[in-house]
């Protein structure tokens, strides 16, 4: 465990980069001074026609075409920087690197009123205020761990129609979260509610002789939608996380939503989805890099066979207790609708299949999040969330199908029973929780997140630390707190 005095910039690991100015010329061609004029006055043109414009408007209203004159609402002006993203992860050569188009005010850091980037030299955006950077500098680094926090939040705010608050934002405390790219040497990554923080750490990548490469967890795609989704997580229900919750699926849907919001993040890049389409001849259960990845930046979370291990066919009687592996289960039921419904709605004759995935990814990384919204505030099991599914789709109208795939992969999975043959159609009704005396929490009390990534095994999140807390303020509420929080360490040790 490294504390945030241990942070290290990482300078030292780089060398003989590209500059950042020769890459956007190549990537982002700069505009010449010619196009540039042309540009301005083809723009004074357009403004110039916009008063007959709202004219037409009025004269609309006058004759009473009421909704042509509401149907153009002042429009906010668009912001938007572009910047690069690995599409994975330096070692998923395959699929490279691409350009994303961030839409809002950024600032140089970059950071806007939600990210801050942290610990690393200032990036300062071009003249088109674009972030293009060299890959494999810290300024590359900075700017991909920002693309993708602010594309995971994006995304989740798209999917609940709302702003989505960090867990500490009140009405006063409008602080943003903030992104230490180069935390530290070790092999970890984690979101902590203490520091308001997400932290990515890089490591040399074991059992390779020297000079071994370094790795680090900010050019992984996953890792940082993955750590963003804990926060997301904490945000909507800041009792999941606790490590002295009552049974262990509380965890587990912490962990899972990790992962499953770095596979719909991913999802909602077009030009994967296409990819993933060809190359899987759109079965989703192909090996694909959407459900198998990178070992070496698995291993950064603690995990031997890969960082997503989404397409297994895990039931609750093959798993233990250890959260991550219980995670699995419901991860992999996710990812078997993701594929029914896909399989259901594909009609290649009236839309092309990429467009069919990625609209109805868009809609059941929505119903699960709305699912989560809905779930108990603490105790959370898994069939809580799929109940909530299935009530939520049956709201929406969509055809019975997509809840028979739901109920169907998760009573194969023995998460839930049913009363009904899987082969007819579902009723409504409430499904019950299958019982599972083997999964328990530890003796100590606590949950066994061993094989969980750093969020999860965080001390912050422990029992423990919450008495101690507790304890602290009942020392302030006696009037001896101030010197007394001084000397609690701005971090637990892990
Ligand atoms: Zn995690």
């Amino acid at each position: 465990m490294t504390n945030t005095s241990d942070r290290d910039p990482g300078h030292s690991l780089f060398s003989g980069q590209s500059s950042p100015a020769s890459l956007s010329s190549t990537i982002v061609p700069l505009p010449s001074s010619a196009y540039n004029a042309s540009f301005a006055r083809r723009q004074q043109a357009r403004q110039a026609i916009r008063p007959a414009l709202e004219l037409v408007r009025s004269t609309d209203a006058e004759l009473g075409v009421a909704e042509k004159a509401e149907a153009a609402p002042k429009k906010p002006v668009l912001f938007g920087s572009r910047a690069l993203i690995y599409k994975q992860d330096p070692s998923v050569t395959e699929i490279g690197i691409r350009k994303v188009l961030l839409r809002g005010p950024i600032q140089p850091g970059p950071r806007n009123a939600r990210i801050s980037l942290q610990g690393m030299p200032s990036v300062a955006p071009n003249t088109m205020n674009d972030f293009i950077q060299a890959p494999e500098t810290p300024a590359f680094d900075a700017v991909h761990a920002f693309a993708i926090v602010h594309q995971t939040l994006t995304k989740c705010q798209r999917a609940l129609g709302s702003p989505i608050r960090w867990q500490w934002n009140t009405t006063k405390n409008l602080e943003p979260i903030n992104v230490f790219p180069h935390a530290g040497e070790t092999m970890n990554a984690f979101y902590s509610r203490s520091d308001k923080s997400l932290e990515f750490f890089f490591f040399k990548q074991p059992g390779t002789p020297a000079p071994a490469p370094v790795i680090f967890t900010c050019r992984s795609f996953d890792i940082v939608a993955h750590e963003t989704g804990h926060a997301v997580l904490d945000s909507l229900k800041p009792q999941w996380i606790a490590a002295d919750a009552l049974n262990p699926q509380t965890g587990a849907l912490h962990e899972a939503f990790g992962d499953i919001v770095a596979i719909f993040l991913a999802l909602a890049q077009l030009d994967q989805v296409e990819a993933l389409i060809v190359q899987t001849k759109g079965d989703l259960h192909n090996k694909t890099f959407l459900s198998d990845m990178a070992e070496q930046f698995g291993l950064a979370l603690g995990r031997d066979n890969g960082l997503r291990n989404a397409d297994n066919d895990k039931r609750m009687s093959e798993v233990s207790s250890e959260v991550h592996d219980l995670s699995q289960v419901f991860t992999g039921g996710i990812y078997d609708i993701l594929a029914d419904m896909f399989e259901f709605e594909r009609n290649i004759e009236r839309e092309d299949e990429a467009a069919t995935l990625l609209r109805v990814a868009d809609y059941l990384f929505g119903l699960l999040l709305r699912a989560i919204l809905q779930a108990p505030a603490q105790d959370a099991t898994f069939a809580d969330v799929v109940n909530q599914m299935l009530a939520i789709s049956a709201t929406d109208g969509k055809p019975v199908e997509h809840r028979n795939f739901t109920r169907n992969q998760f009573v194969r999975r023995e998460v839930v029973g049913s009363p009904a043959l899987l082969s007819a159609d579902f009723q409504g009704e409430e499904l019950q929780a299958v019982q599972h005396a083997h999964l328990q929490i530890q003796p100590t009390g606590l949950q066994n997140r061993s094989a969980c990534c750093g969020t999860m095994r965080h001390r912050q999140y422990s029992g423990a630390h919450i008495v101690l807390d507790e304890e602290l303020a009942a020392l302030r509420d006696r009037g001896i707190g101030g010197s007394v929080a001084q000397k609690v360490p701005a971090k637990a040790a892990e």
